[in-house]
């Protein structure tokens, strides 16, 4: 039997019907992220660096070592460049073949550290800016070395500004924090962030990490709670990493759009790309998820450190 549940962030309906998902965990090899390619010819490894444009952004190496440990360059083809915006790739380490699940809570640090630091950048300058990471080749992925983009837009889009509007009534981060919080949608809880499988998941084991504290800006957060977000960032991707086998996906970082003076709450989708939305998906706007949240979460869960 299908479900129709509500999604009251994105004000939309979602369908799950488990049932098309018979066979929910036997997702198809294609869809999954293997490191590819040979370091050598990685334009993103070190001794590459000539291959890409100009750095615009750099975290050095310790005292004595060369090289570097996150570099941000233009994107060489990018969506948007000059007035319209900018396109940065954030190189998320030296290593071709790391994942934010296998590195070290320093070298996750330093990603976040990264964000906060090219997103205040760009304050002032654009209305808007979104933090997204493309893994493996159904997440859109062309180059398979961690990395993750920031583009800056000349305007705010669309969607964001639906969503925008939903903040005039109470945050609906926040009632979800105060209804899913816990179990059966509870993947984890630190201090101050919780993760969970929202019960309107669009995609199956669709997870969202959030900070319980009503904050409207990443790019206002302190060290200390970067700190606390590297930890459960890292423990909540080699988790999904184990409970899926290294899923292709797409890590949204949504923050209040620097030009408007409205509530928000900000957060990180992480939305792995086990099924492929077709005609009625795109046709209808309704998603269609075959695996129940409160099922991706628990198995999340088991597969915790
Ligand atoms: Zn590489
Ligand atoms: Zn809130």
């Amino acid at each position: 039997m299908s479900e129709f549940r509500r999604d009251y962030v994105k004000e939309r309906w979602v369908i799950l019907a488990p049932h098309r998902g018979e066979r929910p965990l036997q997702f198809s090899e294609d869809l999954k992220y293997r490191p590819r390619g040979n370091p050598t010819s990685c334009p993103f490894c070190p001794g590459n660096e000539g291959e890409t444009p100009p750095e615009v952004f750099s975290i050095p190496g310790e005292e004595g070592e060369t090289g570097w440990k996150v570099r941000v360059v233009p994107n060489k083809y990018p969506i948007v460049e000059g007035q319209d915006g900018v396109h940065w790739v954030i190189i998320e380490t030296p290593d071709h073949y790391a994942t934010v699940g296998t590195m070290s809570r320093e070298q996750v640090l330093l990603i976040l550290k990264t964000y906060r630091e090219r997103l205040l950048s760009l304050k002032g300058k654009f209305p808007f800016a979104l933090v997204f990471k493309n893994r493996g080749p159904e997440g859109g992925a062309s180059l398979s070395h961690p990395h993750s983009q920031l583009i800056a837009l000349r305007m705010v889009p669309d969607a964001v500004q639906r969503e925008l509007k939903v903040y005039e009534g109470r945050c609906p981060v926040c009632l979800l924090l105060e209804r899913e919080g816990k179990k059966p949608n509870l993947v984890l809880a630190s201090e101050n962030f919780t993760v969970l499988c929202p019960s309107f998941s669009a995609f199956p084991f669709e997870t969202w990490i959030l900070p319980r504290k009503h904050l409207l800006s990443f790019e206002e957060s302190s060290d200390e709670i970067l700190e606390e977000l590297a930890e459960v960032y890292r423990k909540t991707m080699a988790a999904l990493d184990r409970a899926v086998d290294f899923p292709s996906y797409n890590m949204i970082l949504r923050s209040k759009p620097f030009s408007v003076n409205s509530d928000y709450h900000w957060r990180m989708e992480i939305v792995p790309r086990l099924t492929k939305p077709a005609g009625f998906e795109w046709g209808a706007e309704v998603p269609v998820n075959i695996v129940a949240p409160e099922r991706a979460a628990e198995t999340m869960r088991r597969h915790l450190e």
